[in-house]
């Protein structure tokens, strides 16, 4: 049996609900991968993880044991967990991953999210049982997947991931928030881009956002022309990492993959 690949949330930097994003949801990002077993590991936490926290609740509350794995502390990818309902029941489990922030831990920028001044519940008061675990780029494990992380081009520490099942199978990779053209100045070695070719190789999916849907566009008030830096990509740059000769990602049936992405709203 195969894993399993829910999107729960798919766009950035806000939420956008309305008709325009009806297609895709306008949650920000989340995705849930479920391994043959059924276990589950949690990517993202944006406002996706919402409706998932509810689905996992109805169906087994106070039994749930929730890995959400993050790939920055940006507030799109966690702006959800407040709203994670498997927080309030005793009996439940919830571990997140996650790089720290500089010299700052990420159960402190959690708790910075919870504290009292903003939300009604701080995180001192779950009633589930909380872990958060440091993590840095390497390879370690999460319930029923090895996992290799990489650093991404993106301001802060910002990771990708790949998946591969312990029992055997195929990697997914999951790039989220990731700079692919020759702007930006990142804290990341020098030939990133064929350390990051040889961290996708054989992936199979490939999940990778796009801010745009082509390379330099104007894009409402911000001009990602003069804004290199702005740590995000187009689905034309991340095709052509995937596929440099061809520059186009393509299906297993070799028909071209639609490469518009869903827009985002912006950097
Ligand atoms: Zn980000």
């Amino acid at each position: 049996m195969a894993c399993t690949v829910t999107f729960w949330g798919t766009r950035g930097s806000i939420p956008t609900p309305g008709p325009h994003t009806a297609r895709y949801g306008g949650n920000t990002p989340c995705v849930a991968v479920a391994g043959a077993d059924g276990e589950l590991l949690v990517l993202d936490a944006g406002t996706g993880i919402r409706a998932l926290g509810v689905q996992l609740v109805e169906q087994k509350n106070g039994s749930v044991q929730a890995e959400i794995l993050l790939s920055h502390a940006h507030w799109d990818h966690i702006q959800g967990l407040p709203h994670f309902k498997p927080f309030f029941a005793p009996g439940n489990t919830v571990r997140i991953w996650g790089a720290r922030q500089g010299t700052t831990s990420l159960e402190a920028i959690l708790r910075q999210q919870m504290d009292p001044a903003v939300f009604p519940v701080p995180l001192d008061a779950l009633s589930a049982r909380l872990t958060v675990q440091h993590i840095e780029p390497g390879e370690f494990t999460v319930g029923a997947f090895r996992v290799r992380a990489i650093k991404l081009r993106h301001p802060g520490t910002t990771l990708g991931y790949r998946l591969t099942p312990s029992a055997g199978g195929p990697s997914l990779a999951y790039v989220t928030d990731n700079e692919l053209g020759s702007g930006g100045h990142y804290d990341i070695p020098a030939p990133w881009r064929r350390h990051l070719v040889a961290f996708l190789a054989d992936a199979d999916p490939l999940l990778h956002d796009a801010m745009r849907a082509r390379a330099a566009p104007r894009m409402g008030p911000l001009d990602l022309r003069r804004s290199g830096g702005a740590g995000c990509g187009c689905g034309g740059e991340a095709a052509g990492v995937v596929s440099p000769r061809a520059g186009a990602w393509r299906r297993r049936d070799g028909r071209p993959a639609r490469r518009r992405a869903p827009p985002n709203q912006a950097a």
